[in-house]
């Protein structure tokens, strides 16, 4: 499933092709990928103009002239852009909308549906932006913020993580990631995270993103960038799918549980579980 870095690096490839370019029509093949009706759909983005491609969380954000496009990219989705550079990537396969711009075509591409097209007045895209904690990339997140945050939580630290009103962009890849780079156990409640270890988990957090959007991101199943290649930053993962393989500090056995119905993996020497009775021991 596409994260911060997955989108990020989508976005880099989309930029150069799509800023300038105008909206002639939009095509819905799926009417499920969107919330409104398609006739409201098109008529929102027929004519305007690409200032600017971005991202928030993880979505791929397309800032219009008068409005903006949000590109929830879901589990499979793929923005596609054709005619529209030297290369084209791959034909898509499953098209759910297709703008047609003044010059070449971008798709959304999306085999398993789970993904969302919006057009959105600024307004609503104000109240939207809002509902996103703080990037985790930019100086509006702190390791001071992050444990003021966490410590108020009883929620396991990986839940807390997913949780996109409090840091934006990390799924579950990167947050079991950032807690193996932390020593903090995945299913450790906030509340048990010192202003140590925080910090930790803040560089942790900080480390694995800017590390896979250099690598191009993480490509486990389906993944692509603007250009069809697949992320190279899964031969670097230390946990995310490698139960019961050596860890890559200690060399015991990544482990892996089920919680909050999705699999978290660690290595349990070097994250040890510290539970409510050992916290209040350790806290007195
Ligand atoms: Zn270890």
């Amino acid at each position: 499933m596409p994260e911060l870095p997955e989108a990020e690096t989508l976005v880099r490839g989309l930029r150069p092709a799509l800023v300038g370019r105008s909206i002639v029509q939009a095509r819905v093949h799926k009417p499920d990928i969107l919330r409104v009706r398609p006739r409201r759909f098109r008529d929102r983005v027929r004519g305007r103009r690409i200032e600017a491609v971005g991202r928030r969380a993880k979505n791929v954000v397309l800032l219009l002239d008068d409005g903006v496009i949000v590109i929830n990219l879901g589990m499979t989705g793929w923005l596609a852009p054709l005619g529209l550079g030297p290369h084209d990537p791959p034909r898509p396969t499953h098209p759910a909308v297709t703008f047609r711009l003044d010059t070449g075509r971008l798709v959304f591409d999306d085999v398993r549906r789970f993904g969302c097209v919006e057009a959105l007045d600024p307004g609503e895209w104000a109240e939207r932006d809002a509902t996103f904690g703080p990037e985790p990339l930019t100086d509006a997140f702190t390791p001071d913020d992050l444990f003021e945050r966490l410590h108020r939580s009883r929620s396991p630290v990986r839940s807390w993580l997913l949780d996109q009103r409090k840091v934006a962009g990390v799924g579950n890849i990167y947050a079991c990631e950032a807690c193996f780079r932390a020593g903090i156990h995945p299913a450790r409640r906030g509340v048990t995270v010192t202003r140590d270890e925080a910090t930790a988990l803040h560089a942790g957090i900080r480390g694995v993103l800017g590390a896979a959007v250099e690598a191009g991101g993480t490509t486990i199943r389906d993944y692509r960038n603007a250009d069809g290649a697949s992320g190279e930053f899964v031969h670097r993962l230390d946990v995310y799918g490698r139960e019961e393989q050596p860890c890559h500090r200690c060399d015991d056995a990544v482990e892996r549980i089920v919680f909050g119905n999705r699999s978290a993996f660690f290595c349990p020497s070097c994250q040890p579980m510290i539970d409510d009775a050992a916290w209040a021991a350790r806290a007195s």
